[in-house]
């Protein structure tokens, strides 16, 4: 058994972590030590951690969707979102700005995990560019399942995210996680919940892909402890991601 330590910095860091108007994303944990790279070298201010970075440029380029599919916007330190918001309620107002722009520590965009994607041509909006629901754009929305991303804000799910329908945004949160949470038809927001019916000591949710058995487990993380033990088996590899919210999801990949 190999025996693993989790600690309530572990809640808040992860390609799992939800960060949204309830959820504030906890700075200097959630990218503390991030590296962040291009996803596309043309756009070298454009940036994203780098393993959500490197699988979106293999999705391009397997799509051949380099030359239509352009990123607009990529990680923003605080003081980028803090300018975003602060501009935006100045030109486009109130009504509009908190329908698509979120406040400052609460948009995902300071994860490095989120971007935004536009349509090629020669005005984009930086706010609300065009990423339309056909042609390559919309093979693209096919394929992101498989390679660790999910549509972020949908129509059907305003309510629950609280942001208005955003096309042109996406996020990574890691496979096998992309691939569920778009089969069950939900959002972030109720796959966190959802996660929490499977804890270490009942059954994790058991998904079968390419003949590998994937388990995923949550554990809370508790006000009163210090630290959580976690024993996993031995020959197991597994991934660990806070939830932001109040414990971790652990990911593990079965022999
Ligand atoms: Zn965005």
């Amino acid at each position: 058994m190999k025996t693993i330590k989790l600690t309530r910095e572990h809640i808040y860091k992860g390609n799992l972590i939800l960060v949204n108007a309830n959820y504030p994303i906890v700075e200097n944990i959630a990218n503390k030590n991030i590296s962040l790279i291009p996803f596309d070298i043309r756009y070298p201010d454009i940036l994203m951690e780098y393993r959500a970075a490197t699988v979106l440029s293999h999705l391009v380029s397997d799509l051949n969707g380099s030359d239509d599919i352009v990123p607009v916007s990529g990680y923003r330190p605080l003081r980028e979102q803090e300018q975003i918001y602060t501009e935006s309620l100045r030109e486009n107002g109130e009504e509009f700005t908190k329908k698509y722009v979120a406040l400052p520590n609460h948009s995902e965009h300071q994860t490095g995990l989120a971007i935004d994607l536009a349509k090629r041509q020669d005005d984009i909006d930086f706010i609300c560019p065009e990423f339309p629901y056909h042609g390559i754009y919309n093979e693209f929305r096919k394929e992101i399942p498989r390679y660790g991303f999910i549509e972020r804000y949908q129509k059907e799910k305003e309510d629950i995210t609280g942001i208005s329908h955003e096309p042109w945004h996406f996020r990574y949160v890691g496979y096998p996680h992309s691939q569920i949470i778009y089969e069950m038809g939900i959002c972030l927001e109720e796959y966190i919940e959802e996660i929490k019916k499977y804890s270490l000591d009942s059954k994790g949710l058991v998904v079968e892909r390419d003949k590998q058995k994937i388990e995923i487990f949550y554990v809370p993380i508790l006000n009163s402890k210090e630290q959580m033990t976690v024993f996993l088996p031995d020959n197991s590899l597994y991934q660990i991601s806070g939830n932001n919210v109040d414990g971790c999801i652990i990911t593990l990949w079965r022999e």
